[in-house]
């Protein structure tokens, strides 16, 4: 048996994306910026794409800027109001504690530069606060930034009242939707924002494309220098094929979204009843506000690499939210915003169902975690102590 779940680090390439791709290479090969038929063609086709990338946003054409993926689009937008606030003396930005690298890094970045960076609390629930944001917005401001949904734990942020605060106090709103795009319903309108980050591979479309919001009227940085394209927004010749199999795979996504919302949902739903089941466990994030595949658990006295290396000798690929496999000892800053402690924090586990995932994975994954689990608690010193009352059960 072989079980792909996770898909919150990258989708499987969806069959209509890579058909979209190949034939795009064939047909559109000239250069966009090219005054013959050939670049005029492939321009006429870039234009088509962002269109229907804009109208599955709820956007205009104008406001979709094409980029490399979530990471740019997220550095884009954040550095783009920083330094438009900085000409206006507004040197504050309000985020929150469980943001991605691409946010967290880049507002470390101008924390240094002088910027006063204030990350928001998200309790127990991993949800921040609307009012909490509110409080902290005031004239120094220059932007305010809060995903849409997260990665490790799923849980979606109440985005849609953050961004009606920051229109009416006149701040700009940035909202990095890269889990959300495809997975939940998500209009730039109705979400208030100014600026929101997408990325093509979290949606059954290819790595290494994705795209950026940018309400009109609002700032945008040009971060990459070069020639005019993408209206002088982003240099570099445009990858079409990549952003055509990318606006393939958000209508598909769409045009699924309620069949898989409930499918998922339920098969996510099952898997968190089942892994519940195991002593010492705990949920990371609120069972109820949280994307349709994110199953997400600390399990007490193991190590989350560990249990991930014994899974994938089962056939089962998964995550950890401990960063021990990239050579740093801290665990993950989202379980400690939630408020895992490190030893709690290390031993978890995201499992992230997709449009692949059957009844019969999730069995699988039912069958075969909470004896894996069992296993290395068996061998486990840490366990030992526990079971012998040396130290206390924290879950
Ligand atoms: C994956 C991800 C990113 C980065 O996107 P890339 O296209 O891989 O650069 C940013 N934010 C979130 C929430 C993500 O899940």
């Amino acid at each position: 048996m072989y079980v792909y779940a996770d898909n919150a680090a990258t989708t499987k390439l969806r069959p209509e994306a890579l058909e979209a791709f190949v034939r795009t290479a064939e047909e559109y090969y000239g250069n966009p910026s090219s005054l013959h038929t050939a670049g005029q063609r492939a321009k006429e086709e870039l234009n088509r794409c962002r269109e229907r990338v804009a109208a599955a946003l709820g956007g205009t054409a104008r406001e979709i800027v094409f980029t490399s993926g979530g990471s740019e689009s997220d550095n884009q937008a954040i550095l783009s109001a920083a330094y438009f606030g900085a000409r206006k003396g507004k040197r504050k930005i309000v985020s929150t504690a469980i943001e991605h690298h691409a946010v967290l890094h880049t507002l470390e970045k101008l924390k240094k530069e002088g910027f006063e960076i204030v990350l928001l609390p998200v309790g127990e629930r991993g949800i921040v606060s609307a009012a909490d944001a509110e409080r902290e917005i005031d004239d120094d401001t220059c932007l305010v930034s809060v995903m849409l949904a997260n990665n490790e734990i799923g849980t979606i942020q109440p985005v849609k009242e953050i961004g009606a605060i920051c229109r009416a106090r006149k701040v700009p709103f940035h909202t990095d939707a890269v889990q959300a795009v495809g997975h939940m319903p998500v209009n730039v309108k109705e979400l208030n924002c100014d600026y929101l980050a997408l990325s093509a591979h979290k949606f059954g479309g290819p790595r290494g494309v994705g795209a950026l919001y940018v309400r009109t009227g609002t700032p945008l940085k040009n971060l990459i220098e070069g020639g005019a394209q993408e209206n002088g927004r982003r240099a570099g010749t445009e990858n079409l094929p990549a952003i055509a199999a990318m606006t393939v795979a958000l209508e598909t996504s769409l045009s699924r979204l309620p069949a898989y919302t409930k499918r998922v949902s339920a098969l996510r739903d099952e898997l968190i009843d089942n892994l519940s089941k195991i002593p010492h466990c705990a949920l990371n994030g609120d069972r109820e506000a949280r994307l349709p595949g994110n199953v997400s658990f600390c399990f007490e006295g193991i190590e989350g690499e560990s249990l991930l290396l014994l899974l994938d000798e089962e056939g089962i690929c998964a995550s950890s939210g401990s960063a021990c496999t990239s050579g740093s000892l801290d665990p993950s800053h989202v379980l400690l915003a939630i408020g895992r402690v490190h030893d709690v924090a290390h031993g978890s586990l995201r499992l992230t169902l997709g449009e692949d995932t059957t009844e019969e994975d999730v069995a699988y994954l039912s069958e075969k975690i909470p004896r894996v689990v069992e296993y290395l608690r068996n061998m486990s010193p840490v366990w030992r102590d526990l079971k012998e009352g040396k130290r206390t059960y924290i879950l």
